[in-house]
């Protein structure tokens, strides 16, 4: 069997981080980011303020490539689609009780939050 040759390569989760750097760098009242993975690959991100409003445009977009894929530009990523969703805090962290109020506001869950 052959060795496989690939390098090290980077990974959507990095690629993914520094996607929300970038998104609270232009976003000065972002107090985190929501990030939705969808079944394709492609990402769905937009700031979120501490009062639970988006705090930016909903940005699409997809791991090294130059645009999204054909099925997120026509349904702009539906929401059947989606596999993971969160937010990713900017340090410092809201205390538990806040995040659980934007999380809620945000993305209608607290399931990723400890009771
Ligand atoms: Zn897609």
């Amino acid at each position: 069997m052959a060795a496989t040759k690939k390098k090290t390569q980077r990974s959507p989760e990095q690629g993914e981080k520094a996607m929300i750097a970038g998104i609270l760098e232009g976003s000065p009242e972002a107090v985190g980011v929501a990030v939705i993975r969808l079944s394709c690959g492609c990402r769905k991100m937009a700031a979120v303020s501490l009062a639970g409003e988006p705090a930016s445009k909903i940005i699409m977009y997809r791991d090294q490539a130059e645009s999204v894929c054909a099925q997120c530009k026509q349904d702009n990523g539906d929401y059947m689609r989606v596999t993971e969703q969160f937010i990713s805090w900017k340090e410092p962290e809201p205390d538990e009780k806040t995040r659980r109020t934007i999380s809620a506001k945000v993305l209608g869950t607290t399931e990723d939050l400890p009771n």
